[in-house]
């Protein structure tokens, strides 16, 4: 691996302000050719521990510390993630598999993170209430919440981390980090980067291994007072059963099942371009990635053809190859999945009009566009996680926004119409956290970032992700007239 700034490529756990090595070490490999990457931990509930015990001391002083120097240290922090761009993308393209241009466009979306929560930690303002008694005060401060335990996924190595971290930093919080076991060098990176920007020891932990083990210490410590989670809704709901014995806060970013709607009124080459960015940024692996296309039929035509014509035209391949858009997917898994959706879909009628799996082994998924597609299909019910873009017909309006709401998912949805009436009754009326209308890319740091239903509870990014580490304190001043 060539890196401008080596030290970048950590093998090694981050507790304490200490790189440290384990016993027993798991294998990481290159997902695009199963070549070894290198080594980490396989640490487990001890380790975990240390973590807490670390975060907990760090905390006691860095709450203490004025809203500046956390301001400062975060913006620090911001510039050598810009300046180490490229060394960070190349970890991330080498464990994660997403073309290089895409893995540094995450590390710069990371980055922005870190940047407005830099801003936003001089803004974590209290109130002052009318007081319902005379000579009487009511003020409402913020307090940062405590010790924060993150577990994060494979799918944005960088960005599920540094919102959840720039927050809490900012907010006077404390984070114990577990990443995902297939993205753990990004991770390490990061945190190789927090020490040089002079987060104090022990503020930032990262600690790879078992995630049991480590789950079990992260939701069952008391001096643990958040838990913040992205992935999948089955594992969100483990971790928030075990975080109920001791009453954790939740944070939980879980699965989506994003409906993408395109009327008959839209613009269909416009809507087109949404769909190529909202189904197959990552290669259809993220969380508000399109898993079901509703196509008025009066347009359904003209936009499969369009659409699959650009489909057909993404070039798969290794992350490091030029003009690369689609890299290859996770694991054998996430090709499982797509596999078993395509063939159901198949076996019940729908036509493929491109798509192709690669040899035995390989990871890579030449990306499907679906026609024919009936509610009664797997892909209707579960999110695939990878590069299929099935095409729902509909006919009406009422009909597609009971259908799009047809799931116990409610994390993004998208549409497309020239209507101002249609946009706000439709977007009103899904049910879900956010809505890209005549848009197909709605990430931000400044905007909040979240699901209702079983896509999970709490908000990332803007004023209210900062409100997620922060908790109130009312306190009432009496016998002012003394
Ligand atoms: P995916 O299937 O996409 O990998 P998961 O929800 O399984 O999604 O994984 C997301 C993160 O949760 C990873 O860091 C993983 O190691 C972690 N994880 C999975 N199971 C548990 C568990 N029982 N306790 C704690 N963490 C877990």
């Amino acid at each position: 691996m060539q890196l401008k700034y080596p030290a970048l490529f950590q093998q090694q756990c981050y507790i304490n302000g200490q790189w440290l090595a384990g016993s027993e070490e798991e294998v990481i490999t290159n997902p695009s050719n199963g070549e070894v990457i290198g080594h980490v931990p396989t640490m487990g509930q001890n380790e975990a521990e240390q973590c807490v015990d670390a975060a907990h001391k760090a905390f006691s002083e860095w709450k203490l510390t004025t809203a500046d120097h956390r301001a400062n240290v975060l913006r620090k922090w911001y510039e050598l993630m810009v300046e180490h761009s490229d060394d960070l993308a190349t970890i991330l393209t080498l464990e994660q598999g997403k073309p290089f241009a895409e893995a540094k466009g995450e590390i710069a979306y990371a980055a922005s993170f870190v940047q407005w929560y830099s801003e936003e930690a001089r803004r974590a303002y209290g109130e002052m209430i009318p007081s319902h008694r005379p000579n009487g005060k009511i003020v409402v401060t913020k307090e940062p919440i405590g010790v924060v335990a993150a577990i994060t996924p494979w799918n944005f190595p960088a960005a599920m981390i540094t919102r959840k971290c720039a927050p809490a930093f900012a907010a006077g919080c404390a984070m114990v980090l577990k990443p995902a076991p297939e993205t753990p060098f990004t991770a390490l990176a990061l945190a190789k980067l927090a020490e040089d920007a002079g987060l104090p020891k022990g503020l930032f932990n990262v600690v790879t291994g078992d995630a049991i083990a480590i789950g079990g210490v992260f939701t069952a410590d008391k001096r643990v007072r958040k838990v913040s989670f992205t992935g999948s809704t089955n594992v969100g709901k483990i971790l928030m059963n075990q975080s109920a014995s001791t009453i954790k806060k939740m944070a939980l970013e879980l699965g989506g099942n994003a409906p993408f709607i395109v009327f008959d009124d839209a613009d269909i080459d416009a809507a087109v371009e949404g769909a190529m960015i909202a189904k197959f940024r990552n290669a259809g692996q993220t969380c508000v990635c399109a898993n079901r296309l509703f196509v008025h039929d009066a347009v359904y035509d003209q936009f499969a053809q369009k659409l699959a014509q650009k489909v057909k035209a993404l070039k798969v391949g290794d992350g490091f190859a030029d003009n690369v858009v689609i890299g290859p997917l996770i694991n054998a898994g996430a090709v499982a999945k797509v596999q078993a959706h395509v063939e159901d879909a198949v076996a019940k009628g729908a036509e493929a009009l491109c798509g192709a799996f690669a040899k035995d082994g390989e990871l890579f998924v030449a990306p499907f566009v679906l026609t024919q597609m009936s509610d009664d299909m797997l892909v209707a019910q579960e999110e695939t996680f990878g590069p299929l873009a099935p095409l729902f017909r509909f006919y009406d309006e009422a009909e597609v926004i009971e259908r799009a709401n047809n799931t116990e998912s409610g994390l993004a949805a998208y549409l497309y119409t020239r209507s101002l009436g249609r946009a706000w009754r439709v977007g009103d009326a899904l049910e879900v956290g956010m809505v890209g209308i005549n848009e197909g890319l709605i990430s931000t740091a400044a905007a909040p970032f979240g699901g209702v239903k079983e896509s999970g509870l709490g908000r990332e990014g803007s004023r209210h992700g900062m409100e997620e580490y922060l908790e109130m304190k009312y306190m009432f001043m009496g016998g002012l007239d003394q």
